[in-house]
Order: C-alpha cells, then sequence, then structure tokens
C-alpha cells in the first residue's frame, strides 16, 4: 500500500524524489556519473507498482546491455518481490525481439526467423557483392557492410538510399543495389540482421496502426537508461512506442492525443551527455541534448550530488571532462568527504604495469580487507587484457573477463594455436578440423564427411586420410586438390618446425602460408583489425617464450600455452570473496567499484591513436576518461608503461593527456618515471640500426610521386584464396609511406630486412612509431 510506496522515497534527494513521483507526459533525468539516475529509474518502477499507477504488463523498461537489464530487475524484485518477474525490463535489441516474434506474421516473416551477427551478415554481404559482380578492390564487401549498418541505423531503407545517390557516383550506386539485394536475400533467408532488429520493429510500427496501438495500450510507462547513447533508429522506436510519432505533416508534432485518442505514454528517459561513448554505433547526443525541444512538455529534472565517489575521484573525473567543449557544465558535488589520494604509477612496461595491480590488489586486500570481487581493472581495447591476465594467473588471484573473450578463448587465437597443435602433432584430429577450411579453401562438410569415413574405413588417422587424399572416395575434383593443398602446405609447416625454427617463425610461417593473417587484414571490419592485433599478443607471447627459454621447442611452447589456458578455466564465483573484474572502459558503463585501475593511460593507447588528430574523436576519447574514472567508488588508480608492445612491436608511449588534466595534488604517485635502461634495454634488444638518416637529414627522401605503387596484401580482399603476405613491404631509411591508422609518415630507421622486418617511422602528428611491418598496415609510397 501507500506505505511501502512512501518508504521508497526514503532517503533520496528532493530531485530524486520528484523525479520518482512525476506524472504525466515526458520526464528527461540528466545529471553526471554516479548521481543516482539508474537508481531513480529503479525506484519510479516499484513506485508505479506500490501505488498502483501501473501494473507489470504495462512497463517497458530500456536498459544498454543485458547485465543491465538483469541488475535491474533484480533490484526492482527486491524492492515490489516476485510480480517483477513478467516486467519488460531489456535492452533496445531484446525488447524488439519478443515484439518482432509475436508480429512476424504480419510482416510475413515467420516467428522462427534467425537472427544474423555481425559476421554473418558480412558473409551475406559478400556473396551479394560476387552476384551483382562487383570488384572487391573498388567496392569492398566489409565497407558496403559498415555502410549499410549505418543506414539502417539511420532507417534508411534501400528505396530511400537509391533516391539519394548521384547519377556519377558508382561507389553509391553499387551499394544502393547491394544493399537492395542483400536485404531480398535475407528476407528469403527468413532472417533479420542486429540493426534490423530495431528499424523492422519501427517499420512495423509504422505501417501497420493496429500493431502500433495494441503496444500503446499495453506499455503506458516507458523508462529507458542511458538515453545519450540511444541511435537515430532507437529514438524513433521510442517516439512511436511512446505514442508521439514523429509527423512531418503536423509540422513540429507535439506530446498530443494521437489518431485514437489514446494518451501518450509516460516516457522517462535518463542520460549524462558526457558519458555518450557509441558515436561509431551512431549515437547522438542531439537525442539528449534536444529532448526539450522534441517533447516540448516535457519536464526536465537535474541531478547533482553524487552518491558513488569521493570528491578527490569527482574532481579528477571533472577536471577532465571540463576541457571538452560545447558541453553543458554541471555542478557535481558530493558529501562523501575527499578520500584518499588518486594513485598514479609509471611502469616501464604492461608486464610491469600488470604486476604492479597484481601487487596492490594483494596489499589492499591485506590492509583493508579489499576483496578481489571489489576490484576492477579497465582498459581501452580488449587485446590490452592479456598481460593482466597472465600475470593474475601467476600470483592466483580469481578474475573473470567481462565482455569480449578471454585473450586463448578468442576465435583468432584458437585457430593460430590449432595450427600450432596440427604441426606439433600431426594426429590430432580436432585442432585439424578446426583449421581444415579455415580460411575457406573449398574444403565443406562433405568433404570432411568423406575424409572420416576414408579414415574409418582404413583405420588410419584423421590427418592421415587428408595426406591420403587421393584415395578419398567421392571427393570432388575441387576438394581433392584444396585438400591436397593443405597437407602440403602443413607438411612444409612440419618441416619448418623440425628444422629448428622458434615457435615464433612457426606461428608466421602459418598465419602467412595459410592467408590466414592476409584475410583478417584485408578487411576493412574494425573488428578484424582487432583480430590482427590479438594475433601480434600471441606473436609476441611466442617471442618472448623464446627470450625466456632460448632451447624450447613448439612442443615446449604449445605446454605452456596449454597450462595458462586451462587455468583459465577457473570457477567465476567460486567463494564470497568474488573475483577481480577486468573489461573495457565501454562495457564498464553504469557500473561501479570500490575500487578501480585505469590502465595504459599513454597517448596512444587511451587516447586511441587514431582520435589524436581528429577533435571529435578525442572528445568522444574524453567521454570515455570520464566514464572510466566515475566508476571508481573509495580508490583510483591510474596507470601507463612507457614502453608498450602493440602490433607485435614495444613501442615508446607518452603519458596521456589525460593525466596531465588532473590537478596534481589530486594525486600521488608511487612511481613517476620509468627506468630508462629499460627504454633502451629489455625486450628492446639490439635496438636500431640506422641507416644514415643523418646523411639524409633534412631531404625529405627519394622524391617520389605520391602515388600508390604496391600496396602488397592490404588492398587485395581475396576472401576464398587470400594471398598470403610472405614478406614485408621492403622499405628504406627516408621511404615515405602511409599506414591505415596512422596517415603519412616517413622512414627515419631500419632494423633488420625480410620477414621480420622493422622500420622506425615518423608520423608526423600521430608521433613516432616502430612497427613490424608484417603485422602493419603500411604502405610504401
Ligand atoms: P551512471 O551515470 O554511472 O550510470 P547513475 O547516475 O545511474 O550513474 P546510480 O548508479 O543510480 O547512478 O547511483 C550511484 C550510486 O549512488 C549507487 O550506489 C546508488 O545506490 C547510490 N545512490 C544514489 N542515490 C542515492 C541516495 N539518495 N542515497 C544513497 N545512495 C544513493
Ligand atoms: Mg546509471
Amino acid at each position: 500500500g501507500s506505505l511501502a510506496a512512501e518508504a521508497l522515497l526514503d532517503g533520496l534527494n528532493p530531485q530524486q524524489r520528484a523525479a520518482v513521483v512525476h506524472e504525466g507526459g515526458q520526464l528527461l533525468i540528466i545529471a553526471g556519473a554516479g548521481s543516482g539516475k539508474t537508481r531513480v529509474l529503479t525506484h519510479r518502477i516499484a513506485y508505479l507498482l506500490a501505488t498502483g499507477r501501473a501494473r507489470t504488463g504495462e512497463i517497458l523498461a530500456i536498459t544498454f546491455t543485458n547485465k543491465a537489464a538483469a541488475e535491474m530487475r533484480e533490484r526492482v524484485s527486491e524492492l515490489v518481490g516476485p510480480r517483477a518477474r513478467n516486467m519488460w525490463v531489456s535492452t533496445f535489441h531484446s525488447a524488439c525481439v519478443r515484439i518482432l516474434r509475436r508480429e512476424a506474421k504480419t510482416l510475413g516473416l515467420r516467428s522462427n526467423f534467425s537472427i544474423y551477427d555481425a559476421a554473418d551478415s558480412q558473409r551475406l554481404m559478400l556473396l551479394v557483392c560476387r552476384e551483382l559482380d562487383l570488384d572487391p578492390k573498388r567496392f569492398p564487401p566489409k565497407a558496403f557492410s559498415n555502410r549499410v549498418s549505418d543506414l539502417k541505423n539511420e532507417l534508411v531503407d534501400p528505396d530511400d538510399y537509391a533516391r539519394t545517390v548521384g547519377d556519377s557516383n558508382p561507389f553509391e550506386q553499387n551499394l544502393a543495389a547491394a544493399y537492395r539485394l542483400y536485404n531480398e536475400r535475407l528476407r528469403q533467408a527468413h532472417a533479420l540482421d542486429f540493426d534490423d532488429l530495431i528499424m523492422t520493429t519501427v517499420n512495423l510500427l509504422q505501417a501497420f496502426p493496429a500493431v502500433a496501438e495494441h503496444y500503446r495500450r499495453r506499455f503506458r510507462h516507458i523508462l529507458v537508461d542511458e538515453y545519450q547513447d540511444t541511435n537515430q533508429a532507437q529514438y524513433m522506436l521510442v517516439r512511436e512506442l511512446a505514442g508521439v510519432p514523429l509527423d512531418p505533416s503536423e509540422g513540429a508534432a507535439g506530446a498530443e492525443a494521437n489518431d485514437n485518442d489514446l494518451p501518450t505514454a509516460e516516457l522517462t528517459v535518463v542520460g549524462d551527455a558526457d558519458q555518450s561513448i557509441y558515436a561509431f554505433r551512431g549515437a547522438t547526443i542531439r537525442n539528449i541534448v534536444e529532448f526539450e525541444s522534441d517533447y516540448p512538455d516535457a519536464t526536465t529534472v537535474l541531478l547533482e550530488q553524487n552518491y558513488r565517489s569521493t570528491q578527490t575521484i569527482l574532481s579528477a573525473a571533472n577536471a577532465v571532462i571540463s576541457r571538452n567543449p560545447d558541453r553543458r557544465a554541471k555542478n557535481l558535488w558530493t558529501d562523501s568527504g575527499s578520500g584518499p589520494q588518486i594513485i598514479g604509477y609509471v611502469a616501464d612496461s604492461e608486464h610491469e604495469e600488470a604486476r604492479f595491480i597484481a601487487e596492490e590488489i594483494d596489499r589492499l586486500g591485506d590492509s583493508d580487507g579489499v576483496r578481489p570481487g571489489d576490484v576492477a581493472i579497465f582498459y581501452r581495447t580488449n587485446a590490452q587484457s592479456r598481460a593482466l591476465e597472465e600475470v593474475l594467473i601467476r600470483v592466483g588471484l580469481p578474475y573473470k573477463v567481462v565482455g569480449g573473450t578471454r585473450f586463448y578463448e578468442r576465435r583468432e587465437v584458437k585457430d593460430a594455436i590449432a595450427y600450432l597443435r596440427a604441426i606439433a602433432n600431426p594426429d590430432d584430429a580436432i585442432n585439424l578440423r578446426r583449421i581444415l577450411n579455415v580460411p575457406k579453401r573449398g574444403v565443406g562438410d562433405r568433404a570432411e564427411a568423406m575424409i572420416t569415413a576414408h579414415s574409418e574405413r582404413e583405420r588410419i588417422s584423421f590427418g592421415a586420410a587428408i595426406s591420403d587424399a587421393e584415395n578419398v572416395i567421392g571427393l570432388a575434383t575441387r576438394s581433392l586438390t584444396a585438400v591436397r593443398g593443405f597437407a602440403t602446405l602443413m607438411s612444409g609447416l612440419r618441416e619448418l618446425a623440425a628444422g629448428g625454427a622458434s615457435p615464433a617463425e612457426v606461428l608466421d610461417a602459418a598465419l602467412d602460408r595459410s592467408g590466414y593473417l592476409a584475410e583478417l587484414r584485408a578487411s576493412d571490419d574494425p573488428q578484424d583489425a582487432s583480430r590482427v592485433e590479438n594475433l601480434a599478443e600471441l606473436h609476441a607471447v611466442a617471442t618472448e617464450f623464446s627470450e625466456s627459454d632460448p632451447e624450447g621447442d613448439l612442443g615446449d611452447f604449445l605446454e605452456r600455452v596449454a597450462l595458462v589456458a586451462d587455468t583459465d578455466q577457473i570457477p567465476d564465483d567460486d567463494d564470497d570473496r568474488g573475483v577481480v573484474t577486468l573489461m573495457t572502459v565501454h562495457t564498464a558503463k553504469g557500473l561501479e567499484f570500490p575500487v578501480v585501475f585505469v590502465t595504459g593511460l599513454e597517448d596512444g593507447t587511451f587516447p586511441h591513436q587514431r582520435s589524436l588528430a581528429d577533435e571529435t574523436e578525442l572528445a568522444e576519447e574524453r567521454r570515455l576518461a570520464y566514464v572510466a574514472l566515475t566508476r571508481a567508488r573509495q580508490r583510483l588508480y591510474l596507470s601507463r608503461a612507457a614502453v608498450r608492445t602493440a602490433w607485435g612491436m614495444p613501442n615508446e608511449l607518452p603519458a596521456s593527456r589525460f593525466i596531465a588534466d588532473i590537478p596534481e595534488e589530486l594525486m600521488d604517485w608511487k612511481r613517476r618515471e620509468s627506468s630508462m635502461a629499460a627504454l633502451r634495454g629489455g625486450s628492446f634488444t639490439g635496438g636500431y640500426r640506422n641507416r644514415g638518416d643523418g646523411g639524409r637529414g633534412g631531404s625529405r627522401g627519394p622524391s617520389a610521386p605520391p602515388v600508390r605503387t604496391t600496396r602488397a596484401g592490404a588492398d587485395t580482399p581475396s576472401f576464398g584464396s587470400a594471398k598470403p603476405r610472405a614478406d614485408a613491404p621492403s622499405v628504406d631509411v627516408g621511404d615515405r609511406v602511409t599506414h591505415d591508422a596512422y596517415g603519412m609518415g616517413r622512414v627515419i630507421a631500419v632494423e633488420s630486412t625480410g620477414a621480420n622486418a622493422v622500420a622506425k617511422i615518423d608520423f608526423g602528428s600521430s608521433g613516432t612509431k616502430r612497427l613490424l611491418l608484417r603485422y602493419s598496415p603500411v604502405t610504401k609510397l
């Protein structure tokens, strides 16, 4: 009853309370991090239920991740009991899937339609581009795939798009044709891609008034968390469901009653423009900034008291975010006291950074009773988790990696290791099967089944049956050729290993000769770029292994990997002390932890390299830093490595500019400088062989015109039959080059040649990089 309802207001501040009890119309809650936005949403839902203003079926609550949805449902259950169960609390995507499964018939879809993930949709786009006979160099399927995704997020369908296309622009014309055929193929397969889920739901609601009315009658209360990260499609979805459709014929549509005289739903959105970090998925701050003009009757509530963090942490976060241009300044405060200073640490390498963190967690456990479950470690990109994971495994600290797969479970890492295992053991059927058609070489399921049958008939191993391909019954000529090619590939790699090549060399040969690396490098998909980074990481693991154990062969290396990978299986929460959480900053949005380590604070890591020359992207990185810092409740650690190995090679990186923004008095530096010895020695063996940079000093190098001559590998989207990049582009001191991420540069030193060539390249405003050329998207100009 109302007593229970009143209890829900206890402990809320006046602004929070106003938001919880608000009645009628739209409500916008904008506030900085940790000010109780999510808490207000949860309490509002509970309050609506407790006062009888809503039944559970009338509530639709949208969160940004499934994890956040589960948490919110749990929190509401704590407040109102088990009836919270049949309430719709979900992500945009899950809510749309639910609606579409119910309404599939209306759309002529099967209710068990498939949902294509990014990999599926890219494969489909590839087939479509082939069907249209498009030159993959001029019209890369991955680029088309990404563009189609963007178009869907903007609710632009193939017809709309075709109308905007210029007559003389072949890229756009082909894209329009590919988009149309791609959608047709999806339909024929009774499949929707990820972006379709939202767009199709919007179309459904717009095209079928009866359906729209059904959901408008049903959802009388719509609540959206993290509204700053909605894109155009999600924005329209909310409008349609709330019954405030955007109808150009009505001019500026007010929150008027719609056609059916059904009052609009009570829409509550909460967000923080400073935490908008999904621009790359089409999120637009516009949605929150212009909420008040989109919904003229909206009430706005500002929350200014932060309940999460100490004043020290808040001041640091405010100092970082306040440098962003064009933001609405906020006055966030806390009465929880200043708390301990932020601890800073400069490590020599990412390994040492990880070691420091592990020691610190251990020390906090002894001195302050901090449990592993109280601790989170953040990084900018997934590949950075590997060094952290290895140290945590070594010292026996239980941990979990949230979002993103653990390093040794990642597909590309598993594929690469499968190659190594199949090289080391020709009878390893499982790993042979894994790579038999990876990358695709035309050995399909049928061929595999025939090889299996042959091995059973002849009582030989699967591996032996592969080598005996000639005698496999029923194998089509094309498959036979492919299987023979695979057998030759493997025996060549085995010879290499037997001849004393190091594990890193065998790995390189496997990735090159199989075409695996070339295929990834030919792709435009950012995810594939991160796969290359992960392979470069694995290469670094192999190199380090050989440095620590020069006698170790491939078998020894695989044993070591197996042990590390196996300890990976530790159960998550095996005791109530919990486990350390590792995640990217993107995944950490909305969460909080008593102790937070933000790692890799280097210009070029965080902020990310590709943002350094772009003001808009830098602003997004700054918001990301703001999100990272504001996750911490009591203790915050900021660390960086003076030398970090990325793309397979150690790189010197300057301190993140975000650190410089934090007032000195908030920081307590445990270590301020790296040891210079580490900069020169360490894993940095040999140093550069500087071939006459001085001699040519000032010259702009050979005066070659800035025309692309060769572009080894990178521009060859040879999907089924990728050409291996057997050698790196050969460059010389003074050469001008271009790099996919860093732009134009000039080679200032070259170290060793051939497959392991390393060049030091000055990329101007992107800094000087030391790159292992075979792993780097570098083209000589
Ligand atoms: P973010 O911007 O990171 O999503 P938020 O604004 O959603 O943060 P919440 O996660 O709701 O903030 O709240 C932050 C912390 O402060 C939580 O631990 C929450 O329980 C606590 N909190 C919020 N409001 C109050 C309050 N009035 N009294 C006590 N604690 C509160
Ligand atoms: Mg929140």
